[in-house]
């Protein structure tokens, strides 16, 4: 069974890198920190000019490009509705963008790949908080189930390639994030960025309350997509083996605090209520991120300073924000 004889190592900042959904929230945090890093040979593409569902479009783009580094953070990702109501898409389109990538990746070659999971991919009942070796130890939390096994197979696909080929590829297992370009869509956003519109709209409105879902009383962790990307460049740089790296802050706030925090950050005035009639799901999800901590890496960006810096992003860009 070849394993790799990778060391880690500074990347080569004049070889091509492909970001893959260098628009998204993750992709387009990557892209800023590569460039900051002084990478000079950065490669994206729009889905409206590279389809990645399209296999032969991939392998002609790779053909063309020949890149050797690869993060590969695009995917259709979305909250618990969308999950719930579209399983099938998230499922097939996950599964087919992450494959082509991955199989064109292998045909040329690519020296580095880092393959993003989530968190909400660890079996629904794992104890808390969520270590590495947790992975496919339980049920999944039926709601994601299908976006969690396409996830689940692109983690076992950097796995296979590693025992098949000895390439030195790697996955992260990000905890919820959130910052600038994020998804604010009333149908398809997450908890951090659909609190901000909330409570940005009520204020404009002058919204005596606001009403959220639940008792408030869920623990989640967040992380700075500025932070993520950070990370992803330091596993990059750093890190070789099979098991995917959990990235989070490793410490968690109730949604009620969390919503507090979102409401003094925009300054909205007025009452938070909490419909207790709605189901509040899964009471905690936290990272355990010891093996990060042990590789030298650790978040830096407050969760009061990140929502702050969210506000200001989401008022400068009104107009074109993910609607
Ligand atoms: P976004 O929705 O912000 O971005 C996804 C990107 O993928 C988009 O830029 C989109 O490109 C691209 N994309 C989607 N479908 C296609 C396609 N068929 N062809 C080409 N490009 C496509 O997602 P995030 O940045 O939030 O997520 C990126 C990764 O991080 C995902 O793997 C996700 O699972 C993971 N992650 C995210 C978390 C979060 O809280 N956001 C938490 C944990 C993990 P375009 O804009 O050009 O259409």
């Amino acid at each position: 069974m070849p394993e790799t004889s990778y060391a880690p190592s500074a990347l080569d900042r004049s070889a091509t890198f492909y970001v893959a959904g260098h628009r998204g929230l993750v992709g387009s945090a990557i892209w800023r920190r590569l460039e900051d890093e002084g990478f000079s040979n950065l490669v994206g593409r729009a889905s409206s000019e590279l389809d990645l569902k399209d296999r032969g479009a991939v392998f002609d783009f790779f053909a063309a490009e020949k890149p050797r580094y690869v993060a590969l953070a695009a995917a259709k990702v979305g909250g618990i509705l969308a999950n719930n109501t579209y399983p099938v898409d998230f499922l097939s389109e996950n599964l087919r963008i992450q494959t082509n990538v991955m199989d064109a990746a292998l045909e040329h070659g690519v020296e580095r790949l880092l393959f993003l999971g989530s968190s909400c991919i660890y079996p629904k009942l794992a104890p808390q908080p969520l270590k590495e070796e947790y992975l496919l130890t339980g049920h999944l939390e039926p709601t994601n189930d299908a976006y969690a096994i396409a996830k689940i197979a692109g983690i076992l696909q950097v796995q296979a390639v590693r025992r098949q080929y000895g390439l030195p590829w790697i996955s992260a297992m990000p905890t919820n994030l959130y910052g600038p370009g994020d998804n604010f869509s009333s149908t398809g956003s997450h908890v951090l960025p659909a609190l901000i519109r909330r409570y940005e709209e009520a204020r404009l409105s002058g919204a005596e309350s606001v009403t959220n879902w639940g008792t408030g009383s869920p623990l989640r962790e967040f992380l700075h997509v500025d932070d993520m990307a950070k990370a992803c460049l330091y596993l990059l740089e750093n890190y070789d083996g099979p098991e995917q790296v959990n990235v989070g802050v490793g410490t968690d706030v109730t949604i009620k605090e969390l919503a507090q925090t979102v409401a003094d950050a925009v300054g909205y005035q007025g009452a938070i209520e909490w419909d207790t009639t709605k189901p509040d799901g899964t009471p905690r999800k936290l990272m355990d991120v010891s093996k990060l901590t042990a590789l030298g890496w650790k978040a830096s960006i407050g969760l009061d300073e990140g929502i702050r810096r969210t506000v200001e992003w989401f008022r400068e860009h009104q107009d074109d924000f993910r609607k």
